[in-house]
């Protein structure tokens, strides 16, 4: 009976406090009629639960909650700064996990074999039948990260004396397939899909580069790239002489500019799989992309296949994405490889990365077992990635 009356007296109170507040005021919570019964980020994560159960059986569900939870980020260290971030991130608590990479020489693994029997070459590294010897890393690219099972956020960087940015936010992993191009001194080097400039910006710490031509085929993402080589790059690197900035369709690069860059980094456009399954705005599992999510592979191929004819012979092409899906990576790399052959009659093979892998098994979890490439799958204690990685040689 108290309780009646108590609660009688509550509801009271709440009507007289409604009263008080002036009608203009009150806010009426409004359902649009227009609000998406299924929101992008839910049509994700139902493409995803279906496609990927599949692909990765077992490990889905841990890489499916690593994916939904807050992910972890990098601070590319920016050379051209004046500022030195590196000894206050690491009181902070960071280490450069490109400088602590494990540098001990890998143990020759027994997959082999299993490669060797796909259609596909692959190259190993040079090995003295027991070992495989830990490739050379570029010096001057460092990116730190917190601990593992650490999700500290990094604050903002401040510009220096000059206004230019002691360090870049960026998915660490995403550090991984600039590092495995391997830029060397002198090299000419395309980055056919740039915007909005992370992994250019890691390709010019490498301070190696002789010339670098920047690509997006968007105008508006292309403008954001070169404001970030701004925040990033002193003016007198900037010039026509160092970096070509261009806003082309890449699918046409091969048409222009034939057997000319030493090292090309495709990065191609993908259904960016965290972004999708956090993010409504800009989702291409929206109804209105629909087209143009299932156009991706297409558009995909021809990028790499572009990528690989505007490389010279000898050269090295890296192919990236950030999504764990096989049809965008595998099936495109295996298509690419083919067709470059039966249609250009480029000759390529697929460079071994598990020794380069392995070097960072203690920063990133791999994906297991991959016959085409390497790839960061999330963790919750790691949580990186999705990004895959292939690297190719031109042979002719
Ligand atoms: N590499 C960038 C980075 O690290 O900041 C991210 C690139 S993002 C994954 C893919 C980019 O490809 C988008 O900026 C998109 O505008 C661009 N793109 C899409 N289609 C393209 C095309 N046909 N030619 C060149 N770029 C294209």
């Amino acid at each position: 009976m108290a309780l009646l009356m108590d609660t009688r007296f509550l509801l009271r109170k709440v009507k007289d406090l409604r009263s008080l507040t002036p009608k203009r005021n009150r806010v009426k919570e409004k359902w649009a009629a227009t609000h998406p019964k299924y929101p992008p980020t839910s049509l994700a994560l139902q493409h995803f639960d279906a496609t990927y159960s599949v692909q990765l059986g077992k490990m889905w569900p841990s890489v499916r909650v690593a994916l939904l939870s807050e992910r972890k980020y990098g601070a590319l260290l920016n050379n051209f700064s004046h500022d030195a971030v590196l000894a206050d991130l690491q009181e902070k608590g960071c280490r450069d996990f490109i400088n602590d990479a494990d540098t001990e020489a890998q143990p020759c693994l027994e997959q082999v074999s299993e490669e060797e029997s796909s259609d596909v070459p692959v190259k190993k590294p040079d090995s003295d039948g027991q070992q495989l010897s830990p490739p050379q890393l570029s010096p001057n690219i460092k990116c730190v990260v917190f601990p593992r099972g650490d999700i500290t956020r990094f604050k903002p960087a401040r510009p220096d004396t000059y206004r230019l940015l002691g360090y870049y936010l960026l998915d660490a992993a995403s550090v991984l397939p600039c590092l495995a191009l391997n830029v060397q001194e002198g090299h000419n080097v395309l980055d056919l899909c740039a915007a909005p400039g992370g992994k250019t910006l890691a390709l010019l710490q490498t301070q190696a580069i002789r010339f670098l031509c920047v690509n997006d085929t968007s105008v508006s993402r292309t403008l954001r790239l070169r404001k970030v080589l701004q925040s990033y790059v002193p003016k007198e690197f900037l010039t026509d002489e160092n970096i070509r900035i261009t806003s082309f369709d890449g699918t046409r690069w091969g048409d222009i500019e034939r057997n000319s860059f030493d090292r090309v980094l495709v990065d191609v456009p993908c259904t960016t799989d965290r972004h999708s399954l956090t993010e409504d705005d800009n989702n291409i599992f929206s109804k209105t992309r629909t087209g143009e999510r299932r156009r991706l592979p297409q558009v995909q191929l021809a990028l790499l296949l572009a990528g690989i004819e505007a490389t010279c012979p000898g050269g090295e092409i890296m192919y990236s994405t950030c999504t764990l899906s096989q049809i965008q990576n595998l099936s495109v790399v295996e298509q690419a490889i083919h067709l470059a052959r039966e249609k250009h009659g480029i000759h390529l093979e697929v460079v071994d990365l598990q020794p380069f892998t392995h070097m960072f098994r203690k920063t990133f979890h791999f994906a297991p077992d991959l016959h085409l490439g390497e790839m960061v799958i999330p963790h919750l204690a790691a949580n990186f990635g999705p990004i895959y990685m292939c690297k190719l040689r031109r042979l002719t």
